[in-house]
């Protein structure tokens, strides 16, 4: 039987927090939506001495940061090339020299709070799906190198055996520093901390309205209504469309809905033959499959069948496992104990954001485009700090960028999605299929 929750809730399963406490006529800040985004500012906010309080409509953090990947990495999803082109040298630098910097303060966040999230830095690999990704690959990381430092080194395909137990790749580009982590032990660490700090949690509160009136916002809850100086929307994939507010944000944030298996403690040596070294892996095509350890219980966590609906369990678990073992054939051993499903949010310059929206004069830190992980408390700490007027600190190359829509887009799962699905998935299997075709299989040593 495949449980159909999130593996990361056996250990650090969501609670409700202050559900049944009132909601207070007022507080400094209010924040909306309670995942590593609203929690870390709160807890940055309440360390400074502003009370703040913070509603979740659910449980704090049941949704994308507990059923997330647990990748801890520094991934700007356009190439370096493309954002030098599009934005100019210097801001592609600082682009890419921030994911750096929010992938060491999550870091030594987590060791400065004593987070214990089993926090391990076995890097990622991306396989290249044919020989012109791999070209692609390595040209933007030579790009990269006349800029900013990187550990980033290339693969051939000849060598990959070393890396990664599968034979369709045409080489690898690896990412040496990147980590991974326990996404619910992570969050409920964070959680706790906001509680110690004085953050007031308010769960099953969900925010209706929004106004404003001269510098005081009037939030409309179920549960009653708060007034504050200051509120930070960070409502992320699950940007609901019941206020012109929060309709305004949600044009700007695709859900993208995707699924995430863990399998059932598995044999060090197959384990060994898919991941020599324990690294992560991706790969080059937009819908991608991934595959991680899980090291406490040498299980293996891995994603798939994005934009794929299923009503039963049992049937996704089999199409995740062939999905994988497609690429990894040693993974056709194990059995999935936990499948679950989540949506996270892109945006349309695949950028994450933050900012003032001046129009209501609303903070919002929204559309985390698959990095949240890492860079929410970073951000956090950036949105925290504008607040409290420490300009310095809160200086960021994501804040205030323009943050587009399209369209005829009014958010949430959109009707061209499973159009797009069968479009990519075509494309790049296809690429894949004659490539293999002309140049055939890797075969690995032994
Ligand atoms: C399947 C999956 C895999 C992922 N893998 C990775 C990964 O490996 N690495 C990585 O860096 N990132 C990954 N991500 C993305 C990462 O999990 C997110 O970027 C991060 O969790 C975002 O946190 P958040 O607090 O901004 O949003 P969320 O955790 O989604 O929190 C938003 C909260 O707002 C609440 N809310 C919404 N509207 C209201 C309202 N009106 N009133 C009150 N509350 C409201 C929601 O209930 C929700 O709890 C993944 C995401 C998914 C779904």
């Amino acid at each position: 039987m495949v449980k159909r929750s999130s593996y990361w809730w056996e250990a650090a399963p969501p609670v409700t927090v202050g559900e049944v406490a009132p909601v207070p006529a007022k507080a400094d800040v209010v924040i909306v939506g309670g995942g590593y985004s609203g929690m870390s500012i709160g807890l940055f906010l309440a360390r400074a001495g502003r009370d703040v309080v913070l509603l979740e409509q659910g449980k704090p953090g049941e949704h994308a940061s507990t059923v997330n990947f647990g990748a801890a990495g520094r991934t700007i999803r356009p190439k370096f090339s493309t954002l030098q082109e599009q934005m100019g040298t210097e801001t592609a630098i600082r682009i890419f020299t921030e994911a750096k910097a929010w992938m060491e303060f999550c870091f030594a966040f987590i060791h400065d709070e004593k987070i214990d999230c089993n926090v391990q830095r076995p890097g990622r690999l991306y396989g290249a799906h044919t020989p012109e990704a791999y070209e692609s690959m390595a040209r933007d990381l030579e790009l990269q190198k006349k800029h900013i430092p990187t550990d980033g080194f290339m693969v051939p395909r000849a060598e990959q055996h070393t890396e990664i137990g599968s034979d369709t790749f045409f080489g690898l580009h690896v990412l040496a520093d990147v980590g991974q982590l326990h996404s619910g032990r992570y969050f409920r660490g964070m959680r706790e901390r906001a509680e110690a700090a004085g953050v007031r949690i308010l769960s099953n509160c969900r925010a209706d309205q929004f106004r404003r009136d001269g510098s005081l916002h009037t939030i409309k809850t179920a549960r009653g209504t708060i007034q504050a100086k200051e509120l930070v929307l960070c409502t992320n994939a699950q940007t609901g469309d019941q206020d012109s507010l929060l309709r305004k944000f949600r044009r700007r944030v695709l859900p993208i809905y995707s699924w995430t298996a863990v399998t059932e403690p598995v044999d060090q040596k197959i384990i060994d033959a898919i991941t020599p070294k324990g690294r992560m892996m991706l790969e080059s095509v937009l819908l991608y499959t991934g595959l991680r350890t899980v090291d406490e219980q040498n299980r293996l966590l891995v994603t798939a069948r994005h934009l794929f609906h299923y009503p039963n369990v049992e049937d996704v678990a089999r199409d995740v496992k062939a999905q994988v073992a497609g690429i990894l054939p040693d993974f056709d051993k194990v059995k999935i104990s936990h499948c679950w499903d989540g949506s996270f949010a892109l945006t349309f310059d695949w950028l994450p954001h933050l900012g003032f929206d001046r129009d209501s004069g609303a903070y919002y830190q929204l559309g985390m485009v698959g990095t949240g992980v890492p860079s929410t408390v970073y951000f956090g700490w950036k949105t925290a700090n504008r607040i409290l007027g420490r300009t310095k600190d809160s200086e960021t190359v994501f804040a205030d960028r323009p943050f587009e829509t399209k369209p005829f887009f009014h958010g949430g799962p959109h009707w061209i999605l499973p159009l797009a699905r069968t479009y990519y998935r075509a494309r790049d299997n296809g690429a894949r299929d004659r490539a293999l075709k002309k140049y055939g299989r890797q075969t690995r040593p032994g």
